[in-house]
This record gives C-alpha cells, structure tokens and sequence, in this order.
C-alpha cells in the first residue's frame, strides 16, 4: 500500500471558482493563470476545472506545450515573454501570445521570421518596479512595435503590486491611464486582488482581460481582511493523511523533536503520515488548525520530515486509519483553508499551494 497521503484537486470547485471570477468582470474576457504548474494542482489535473476560461496564462513553453497537448486550441499568454529568440519559433509553431516588457525583446521580434503575425501583450511599468517599459518609454515602444510586420496585435497591461493591501491601486491606475489613454487595444490590469476589491467599481479593471491566478485556487488574495468563504470561493486542493500511530500520553510527556509540546493531562495523540517532505510547513505555530474526522483539532509538537503530531482529545473516534485533512475540504465536507494554514506559518497560500511535493500522489475528483 502507498503512504496514506494524498492531494485531491477539486474539479468542481475550479469550475466555480472561476465563474466568480467571470461574476467579477462580467464584460471581460478571463485568463485562467496556470504558471507554476497550475499553482501547484498539476495542468492537468486542473485543465477540466477550468476549461471554463477563455485562454490561460503561463511563464514557461514547456507548460504552454502541455496546454496544447490537452487539445486546447485557444489563447496561450505567455506572462514574461520570450527570454531568446529562439522562443518566438515556438510562439509562431504554437501559436502563443506573449508579453514584451524590454526593448530586447522588441529587438529579437524584428529579426524574427515568420508567415503568422503575433499578438504581443506590451507591459508597463506602472509602479511595480519588475518588469515593463517606464510610462514616459512606453508609447515609443508602442510605436515601434506596430511598425514591424511580424506584430498584428497589440495589447495594453501593467500589473498591480497592491491590490490587497492598504495602498491600493489609484497610483498604478493614474500612471497606466496617463500613457495609453489615446493608444487602440484591448487592456489587462487585473489579478485576483483587483478582480474581487476593485473590478465591481472600477470600468478600467474588468476592460477586455482579467487575469485571476490565486482565487481559481480556492485562496484568499486578501486574507484575513476577507477569507474565501466572504469571496465565495471553494477550495480546490485538499492534503489528506491518515492516521498510522496513536499514543496515550501522561501528564508531562513530551512529543517530537525538541519536546515543543508537554500534555498538561493525560491524552491520545495520533501521527499522521505528512511532514514538511510532503509540503507542509515546518514554520506553522504551536496550536496550528487540522480536521481529524470531520472535528477540529490541532496539531501538537514540530512538524517533522514525515510526520505531523495532532491532538486526538477533541474525536475520541479517531483511530489507525481515520483521514485528516491538512488543508482543503474534509470527505464530510467541512473547510480548512489553505489560508489558515499560511498564516499560521507566516507565509501565503499560494507558497504552499505551489509547494505540495512530487512525492504527494494527487487525483482530480
Ligand atoms: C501570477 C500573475 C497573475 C495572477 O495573480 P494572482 O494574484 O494569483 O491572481 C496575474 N498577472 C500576472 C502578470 C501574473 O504574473
């Protein structure tokens, strides 16, 4: 038998998802943001949930070539363009739109051959400081790149480096509006952030695209100003493991590596087969949430390699082979968010997410 652990991916809650993104910016078009293996789900475990989209967005060729190879013939973004020329062959072979935030870029695009003329998304530097033409660059960039035979398609886009925080968005808005306001072309501007705060309110932010990445995954962009059960949302990976040992512990015993924990009273604790090998945080915080059976209880001394410790007072039930859920949905359908556990261990969900190591075997369901 294999280790009982496990990551399920949640078709049905992708799909949702999804459409509450759509609900967001009901005029525009959606990228379903897949990069990183589609936030750690698998592309292709993810793809039937969220095929749903209308294109999907991604940094690497290898994963755009497993979107075609799912029989995907529709838009293919590739958020930070080509990184040599030899990547525009594949953009023209597969037919991928990509971005161009560097003038070198724009510089291997006029030496490139091609029948088939790209749409190229051109990103601004609107505040965020990573990657894009400065707005005093950015209509000369413009300029030339609609000069050159091998562009058909221009788009507008900048990226917002605070759409869940307290400095907001207005500055970035201000800057981006200012240098492409007389400029033709669809625009993009939103991540899930901008989406669910601003989109509702705001015309400019559900124009033609929006580019959801972290909410599609059942992840909060804003935690815990507002959890995904206020935006909606379902989660879409759940990181099971049964319970392979139970101890009874007297009063003053001491559990795991470093005897973090000490039972004040006598009480049962059960291991479960997941430690940070598997994807789970090391860092998570005494007391850290974990669904045993459909109850709430916590986990108790350090998150080891292979094995977490949990406090089994709450669900005398539990025992060899009872199911407890990490993070995700419970088989009973009770919620522990991803975003819990985040915090707890100072990180994000999408760290975690992203993190779930190969050796975890996962299914779609
Ligand atoms: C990752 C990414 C997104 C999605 O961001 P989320 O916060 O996950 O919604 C959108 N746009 C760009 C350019 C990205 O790199």
């Amino acid at each position: 038998m294999p280790r009982p652990v496990e990551a399920l991916i949640h078709t049905e809650a992708l799909a949702h998802n999804l459409r509450r993104a759509r609900a967001a910016a009901p005029e525009a078009r959606v990228w379903a943001v897949v990069k990183a293996n589609a936030y750690g789900h698998g592309i292709e475990r993810a793809f039937p949930g969220l095929r749903g989209a209308d294109g999907f967005a991604l940094l690497d060729l290898l994963e755009a070539e497993r979107v075609r190879a799912l029989g995907w013939r529709g838009p293919v973004l590739l958020l930070e363009g080509c990184f040599e020329a030899r990547d525009l062959e594949a953009c023209s072979r597969l037919n991928l739109w990509h971005t161009v935030h560097h003038e070198a870029q724009i510089d291997m695009l006029a030496a490139h051959k091609t029948h088939a003329p790209h749409h190229v998304f051109l990103k601004m530097n609107s505040g965020m400081n990573r990657l894009g033409f400065a707005p005093g660059a950015y209509r000369s960039a413009w300029l030339r790149l609609s000069g050159l035979t091998q562009v058909e398609d221009i788009t507008l886009m900048t990226h917002l480096s605070d759409a869940d925080g307290p400095r907001g968005i207005a500055h970035q808005l201000a800057a981006f509006e200012q240098a492409t306001h007389d400029l033709p072309g669809d625009r993009t501007l939103a991540n899930s952030a901008a989406a669910l705060r601003f989109a509702p309110q705001d015309l400019t932010l559900r124009a033609d695209w929006v580019r959801p990445g972290i909410m599609v995954y059942g992840s909060s962009p804003d935690f815990p100003a507002a959890s995904i059960k206020d935006w909606g949302l379902q989660p879409t990976m759940s990181l099971r493991a049964s319970i392979i040992a139970t101890q009874d512990l007297r009063a003053g015993d001491t559990v795991g590596y470093g005897s973090r924990f000490t039972a004040t009273q006598d009480m049962r604790i059960g291991v479960l087969a997941c430690g940070y090998a598997d994807g789970y945080p090391r860092a998570v915080s005494a007391d850290t949430p974990v669904l045993v059976g459909g109850v709430r209880t916590r986990i108790v001394g350090r998150v080891s390699m292979d094995m977490i410790t949990v406090d089994l007072t709450p669900v005398p039930a539990a025992n060899l082979g009872s199911v407890a859920t990490l993070w995700g949905r419970c088989p009973d359908g009770m919620v522990l968010s991803i975003d819990e556990i985040a915090q707890s261990a100072n990180t994000v969900g999408y760290e975690l997410m992203c993190a779930l190591a190969q050796r975890v075997p996962a299914r779609a369901e």
